[in-house]
């Protein structure tokens, strides 16, 4: 029996890495060179050497585990583990693929709430204007995260140096973005 036919009766994580975005889990020797790398490893429940332990065992409670956990949403996608992996194994791709997988599976992990709400405010506003609208993206974000007051007394400091615009700049190739979102959208669906 070919390997891929033994990983689609599986149907895991690791079986959906491969086949999406071709990085193979079992490649990590658990060196943890990306763990050490990483800028927001402390903050993380499971560190990225960790993720890639769990995708490798191929359990469904460990899959579970991965899809609920916080770190797939702490991952900054800088690419510091990916730089450092001598197998490069690209870590920030496992991680935006476990996102949309989580998200997909409603497993969101319940901290990552206001990220989450942070990236969509943050796409809409560049999907309607074609670049960050600051005023319009904290409002959204606020709105969202249901955290109206915090941070409020900022805000007239901001306005007048300069920092929040109440009128948003729109660009020249708004529509050519529009498009781009498009197509990601139907892409998703
Ligand atoms: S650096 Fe690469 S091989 Fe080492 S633990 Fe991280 S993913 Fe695995
Ligand atoms: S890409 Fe993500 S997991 Fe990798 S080092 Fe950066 S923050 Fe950590």
């Amino acid at each position: 029996m070919s390997h891929t036919a033994t990983l689609t009766e599986k149907d895991t994580l690791a079986f959906h890495l491969e086949k999406n975005i071709d990085v193979l889990a079992r490649k990590c020797y658990q060196c943890g060179k990306c763990s050490a790398g990483c800028p927001v490893a402390g903050e993380m429940d499971f560190s990225p050497s960790m993720v890639m332990r769990l995708l490798q065992t191929e359990t469904p409670a460990n899959d579970e585990k991965t899809l609920r956990s916080y770190s797939i949403w702490l991952c900054l996608t800088c690419e510091m583990c990916l730089c450092r992996c001598p197998m490069e194994i690209d870590i920030p791709s496992v991680m935006d693929f476990l996102r949309q997988k989580s998200l997909k599976e409603k497993k969101v992990n319940p901290k990552a709430r206001r990220i989450i709400a942070f990236h969509k405010s943050f796409l809409n506003s560049i999907k309607y204007t074609g670049r960050l609208f600051e005023l319009g993206l904290t409002l959204d974000y606020k709105r969202r995260s249901l955290t109206l007051m915090q941070d409020v007394a900022l805000a007239p400091r901001m306005i007048s140096r300069g920092k929040l615009h109440f009128i948003p700049e729109i660009i020249k190739g708004r529509p050519q973005v529009a498009k781009i979102f498009k197509k990601t959208s139907k892409k998703e669906n």
